[in-house]
């Protein structure tokens, strides 16, 4: 098999629009120009992938999502959108057309935790009434996705623990900076308040009787790794066999570095000659040096995958642990947790491992035309007008 043949992980930004208004993410007020947007002859070009994540901002707000996933099953294995899943009807329509999706659908804690972090009304109402519809739909690969932070670690097992009883999949995050969250400042403030919540969901998740939730606990054990600032539990390989495209066509490693990193562009080149090229060679470069420790699903799923004996082994471990106590897991196992406990590191030291920068200028990742057009409206102005266009057209 040559390189070309081989199948990536791939993650397709559809568009940069989006109607929330989240308090850890400023991408609503930096939209894309929808006609700059990924066309679906850029998307035939895309290689083979076993994996595609769709996203956005809001995928949902594209009025030819379904075109772009019936272009990307022809070369995808598996489709996950991540959505906010405030556009319940074309939700619902996508998934009558292909059952086979699947869908995750941001909740960030119970009612008005949501809300309140999400800023969309009705979030969470809308939200679980659109899962809980694709449930009985028939659909199987639904879930919830929740950015863990400050205001909603203490929902974060009531909130598990309504997935579960829907039989759904629960997707943890935690806070990131980057270009593409158009942030630099998300920090963790209580970090051993935060970690506790999740050693609670690891305990549940490791005495659950699915692998998959077992190797999910190993996941959300990174993650408090990874708010304490310490070194990724695993190497990154973003870039090697994972790409993220955004919505003027330019591919690039992932979605968690500082500036926009460009490997090339597939509205002008091919797929094969901008994998293969000098710049994209620059850019693995990068990845190789990153200090971003980056923990979030997009990056870690490949490298669990590919360093499986790690998770495994760690997996293993627990599951023996939990034949004799009801607690098999304790974030303290982490030496970074116990040495902040002990006094042995500040607040101000782990504050300086972590990538939030109060000084730093914000990056938004748009091109010149998407730019421009903030000059006159916000954002947040123009996506309202959008949207009220579209279902204007609708009606
Ligand atoms: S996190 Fe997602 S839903 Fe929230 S503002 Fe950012 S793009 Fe929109
Ligand atoms: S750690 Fe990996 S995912 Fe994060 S910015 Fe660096 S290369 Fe990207």
């Amino acid at each position: 098999m040559n390189n070309s043949d081989k199948k990536l992980n791939g993650t397709v930004i559809v568009t940069y629009r989006c109607n929330a208004r989240c308090t850890m993410c400023n991408r609503y007020k930096a939209p894309s120009k929808p006609e700059e947007e990924l066309s679906i002859d850029t998307i035939k070009k895309l290689p083979k992938m076993y994996f595609t994540n769709i996203t956005g901002g809001e995928p949902f707000i594209r009025t030819d999502i379904a075109d772009i996933v019936r272009e990307l099953y022809k070369i995808s294995d598996r489709i996950v959108i991540s959505t906010n899943g405030f556009f319940t009807d074309r939700i619902v329509a996508l998934a009558k057309e292909f059952p086979q999706v699947g869908i995750r659908i941001s909740i960030e804690g119970l009612e008005a935790t949501n809300n309140e972090i999400r800023g969309l009304e009705n979030g969470y109402q809308r939200g679980y009434q659109t899962l809980k519809t694709l449930r009985e739909m028939g659909m199987k690969d639904v879930g919830f996705g929740m950015t863990v932070q400050d205001r909603n670690a203490p929902d974060l097992v009531p909130l598990y623990d309504i997935s579960d009883e829907m039989g759904m999949e629960f997707a943890t995050a935690s806070l990131h900076n980057s270009f593409y969250f158009v942030e630099a400042k998300n920090i963790i403030k209580d970090r051993p308040m935060v970690a506790e919540n999740f050693e609670k969901l690891i305990n549940k998740l490791l005495k659950s009787k699915s692998p998959k939730k077992w190797f999910r606990a190993y996941f959300n054990h990174g993650l408090i790794n990874y708010i304490y600032g310490q070194p990724r539990l695993l190497p990154c390989d973003m870039s090697f066999d994972t790409f993220f495209i955004d919505p003027y066509g330019d591919v690039m490693p992932c979605n968690g570095t500082k500036d926009k990193e460009v490997m090339g562009n597939l509205n002008t080149q091919t797929w094969d000659e901008l994998w293969n090229s000098p710049e994209a060679e620059k850019v693995r470069n990068k990845v190789r040096h990153c200090d971003r420790q980056c923990w979030m699903i997009g990056s870690v799923s490949p490298a669990m995958h590919k360093y499986i004996w790690k998770p495994a082994w760690w997996v293993f471990k627990h599951k023996l642990k939990s034949l004799f106590t009801d607690k098999p897991y304790s974030m303290y196992e982490n030496k970074i947790c116990c040495d902040y406990r002990d006094g042995k590191v500040t607040k101000e030291q782990l504050d300086k491992c972590s990538t939030c920068d109060m000084c730093s200028v914000v990056n938004d990742g748009l091109s010149e035309m998407s730019k421009a057009q903030l000059k006159e409206r916000s954002g947040e102005e123009i996506v309202d007008a959008d949207i009220a266009g579209q279902l204007e057209t609708k009606m």
